[in-house]
């Protein structure tokens, strides 16, 4: 190897104005996906997550804000790209296309506008691994990683399917030594921890993603047996993360909060029967950006909407939404783009967003509520679900230790203070 070579592979790296040292050891972020603080202090209480409670004490924790839509798809390219929708594009599960009046799904990695730090870090030599539950997420997590030189790219739902071609990697189950996992179940998030520890064990990556899935924070309440089942498995591999020398970041995309009645039944407001009740049929559209096909646990309900008005003007769109029950905040497309930090061509014209018990649909139809069967909604979307832990299993140097009582953490913030924050 040349002196330059050298020089290269261990060079600080720019990613989206913020520049990242070479890391000594392995650095391993999880995002464990709809993670809300009340389950971390319903597993800490029950004393059933050691290894969590141990970092928290020796190393770092704090709450930290996530990004509004508080949704998966753009809080995880946020994750993995150390910045806001407005410089990455990713605003949603979905957006209305301005040209075409189309809803089109966003998880299309031609739609990001910003490099990813693991894209940055294996075009640079390192190994680089990003593993994800839902194979929705993969392409976009895995943007511009260079497979050909060694990243792997894959996830748990398509675990049987890894090509060295595609995913830099083969033969998965056999490595992880367990089935490939149901998609509703515990095991589709258990799964990427379990591979993260023996891809750590067997080829010691520099930089590793490991981005869970929320089925259990959807369908159980913090502190029930079956969520402490789940936070307790996690800790046992997040243990196992720890022990084999890596710097381990833990947070979340978005919290969770119940948006029902207290009969269990379901406290929706059906925007879109709202406004065509008001201004007449097709003349606005509602978009729920948390729609995906991975719908049986959530029913494609969430807190946040984004109307898109062709006949009536976005003043009396504004007018009307604040006004009904458990409506929170509503905002105009620049102001959204604002508060938020959210591309402003992928805006709608109003954004609509629910209180933290209740939830926004278009009309009930459109909904898939027999999925719900009987259960309790539990969901995601607004302001009440921004709330997100930020752990990592060491101290924070004096520089970043500085900067977290500043105050402003942002959960987009994990793999700078992993990297640059510690050691
Ligand atoms: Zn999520």
């Amino acid at each position: 190897m040349n002196e330059s070579a050298t020089r290269s592979e261990t060079a600080p790296i720019e990613v989206n104005g913020v520049t990242y040292r070479w890391p000594e050891r392995p650095v391993v972020v999880v995002c464990n996906d709809g993670g809300d603080p009340e389950y971390l202090e319903g597993a800490l209480a029950a004393g059933i997550v050691p290894n969590t409670a141990r970092f928290m004490k020796a190393g770092f924790a704090a709450t930290a804000q996530c990004v509004i839509p508080s949704f998966t798809c753009p809080n995880n390219v946020s994750i993995v790209t150390g910045s806001p929708p407005s410089v990455h594009g990713i605003s949603g599960n979905f957006y209305l296309e301005p040209e075409s009046g189309r809803a089109v799904v966003m998880t299309g990695p031609e739609l990001m506008r910003a490099p990813t730090v693991l894209a940055a870090f294996s075009q640079a030599g390192a190994k680089v691994v990003s593993i994800t539950a839902k194979d929705k997420l993969r392409q976009q997590l895995g943007k511009d990683m260079d497979i050909a030189g060694g990243a792997i790219n894959f996830s748990s739902e398509k675990a049987d399917r890894c090509s060295k071609a595609e995913n830099g990697i083969d033969h998965v189950l056999d490595l992880v030594g367990r089935p490939l996992p149901d998609m509703y179940s515990p095991d589709l998030s258990l799964f990427v921890l379990a591979a993260g520890v023996k891809l750590l064990e067997t080829q010691r990556p520099l930089l590793m993603y490991l981005s869970l899935t929320d089925f259990v924070q959807h369908t159980y309440v913090p502190g029930s047996p079956e969520a402490n089942r789940y936070y307790q498995d996690m800790d046992a591999l997040f243990g196992r993360l720890d022990r084999l020398g890596a710097v381990v970041g833990i947070v979340s995309d978005h919290g969770m909060r119940d948006k029902s009645h207290p009969d269990g039944s379901l406290k929706a407001v059906w925007l879109q029967d709202e406004l065509d009740h008001a201004f007449g049929a097709g003349t606005t559209t509602v978009i729920c950006p948390i729609t995906d096909y991975f719908v049986a646990h959530h029913g494609a309900l969430g807190s946040f909407v984004r109307v898109y008005c062709r006949g009536p003007e976005p003043a009396a769109v504004m007018r009307l939404a604040r006004a009904l029950p458990g409506i929170e905040a509503v905002y105009d497309k620049a102001a959204a783009a604002r508060a938020f930090e959210l591309p402003l061509d992928r805006e709608g014209d109003v954004v609509v967003i629910s209180d933290a018990n209740t939830c926004i649909g278009t009309t009930p139809a459109a909904h898939d509520l027999k999925a719900l069967a009987g259960q309790r909604l539990r969901t995601h979307g607004g302001l009440a679900e921004s709330q997100v832990p930020f752990i990592l299993n060491r101290p924070l140097n004096p520089a970043y230790a500085a900067r977290a009582a500043r105050g402003g953490l942002r959960n987009f913030h994990i793999f700078d203070f992993a990297i640059n924050g510690t050691g």
